[in-house]
C-alpha cells in the first residue's frame, strides 16, 4: 500500500514537471561533428558542408605548417575544435573574451568560423606547442603567444623586421623583462608581435634547443642558456637594426594597431 502511494507520488511530480515543461518555449539546437584523423569538428549548422571541408582542410594544413615552426614531426593528440558564429559564443563557452581560445587541459579549440584572419592557426599552435614543449614557464607567455603569432600572423604586410625597427625608432619598444613578466599589461598589438618577432631571432640565430630550454625553464635561466644576458641581446639587436635600417622607416601606426579585430 505505502509502495504504491509512493510510486503515485513519484508519477504525480514527473507528470507535473512534463506540463510544466511544455510551456517552456523550447528551442533546438544542431550541432554537427565529424571526426577527421584525431581531431573532431564542431560547427553550427548554418556553415554549409563545402565551408566545413574547406575549413577542415585548412586545419590540416595549418597543422603541418605549424610543425614546421615547431620543428616537429607528428602532432595526433585527440581534440576538439569547436568553430562557432561569434564572439559572444566564445565567451558564454570558454568565459573568454576573444576571436579564439585554446584550452589544453580541456583539449579543446574554440574559434570563430571566419575564413579570413581566422584564428585557428594561432589557436592550433598553442595546443600543439604546449603538447610537443610541454607547458611553458610564467615568465614564457611572450614565447608561447609569440610562437602562436609567427604562426597566425598578426593582420599586416610589415615584416617582423620592420614592425621591431618601428618599435624601436618610436620608443614603443618593450624590453624583454617586462614582456616576460608583464606581458598582459602592455598594448596588445605590440607584445604579440614584438614576441614574434623576437622568438623568431632566438630560433634563427641560436636554434631550437636553446629556445626550448628558455620555454621550460623562463627567462630567469636566459643567461646559463645563452651565456650573455637579456640585456646584452637587447643591445646586439640595437647595433644591428642601426645598420639595417640607417634611416627611420615610413610606418602607419593607427591602421598597424588596430590589429585582426
Ligand atoms: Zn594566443
Amino acid at each position: 500500500m505505502i509502495k504504491k502511494a509512493i510510486f503515485s507520488i513519484i508519477l504525480f511530480v514527473v507528470v507535473v514537471n512534463m506540463l510544466k515543461g511544455q510551456n517552456y518555449d523550447w528551442k533546438q539546437q544542431t550541432i554537427n561533428y565529424v571526426k577527421v584523423d584525431s581531431i573532431t569538428y564542431y560547427f553550427p549548422s548554418n556553415i554549409s558542408i563545402e565551408d566545413r571541408v574547406k575549413i577542415i582542410d585548412d586545419c590540416k594544413k595549418d597543422i603541418k605548417a605549424n610543425l614546421m615552426i615547431l620543428n616537429e614531426k607528428e602532432y595526433n593528440k585527440a581534440i576538439d575544435v569547436v568553430f562557432v558564429n561569434t564572439r559572444k559564443e566564445i565567451l558564454r563557452y570558454t568565459g573568454q573574451q576573444g576571436r579564439g581560445v585554446a584550452y589544453y587541459y580541456r583539449n579543446a579549440v574554440f574559434s570563430l568560423t571566419n575564413q579570413n584572419d581566422s584564428p585557428i592557426k594561432h589557436e592550433m599552435m598553442h595546443m600543439m606547442s604546449a603538447e610537443l614543449w610541454g607547458i611553458p614557464a610564467n615568465s614564457s607567455l611572450w614565447i608561447y603567444e609569440g610562437i602562436a603569432t609567427l604562426s597566425g600572423g598578426y593582420c599586416s604586410n610589415y615584416t617582423l623586421d620592420e614592425v621591431y625597427q618601428y618599435y624601436l625608432q618610436s620608443g614603443k619598444v618593450i624590453g624583454i623583462d617586462s614582456l616576460a613578466h608583464n606581458f598582459r599589461n602592455y598594448n596588445d598589438v605590440i607584445t604579440y608581435t614584438e614576441s614574434a618577432f623576437l622568438t623568431k631571432y632566438l630560433m634563427d640565430n641560436y636554434g631550437y634547443d636553446k629556445l626550448k630550454k628558455l620555454w621550460a625553464k623562463g627567462l630567469e635561466s636566459f643567461k646559463e642558456i645563452y651565456g650573455f644576458s637579456v640585456n646584452g641581446l637587447e643591445e646586439k639587436l640595437v647595433s644591428e637594426f642601426k645598420i639595417k635600417y640607417p634611416k627611420k622607416i615610413a610606418f602607419d601606426w593607427e591602421e598597424f594597431n588596430k590589429g585582426c579585430n
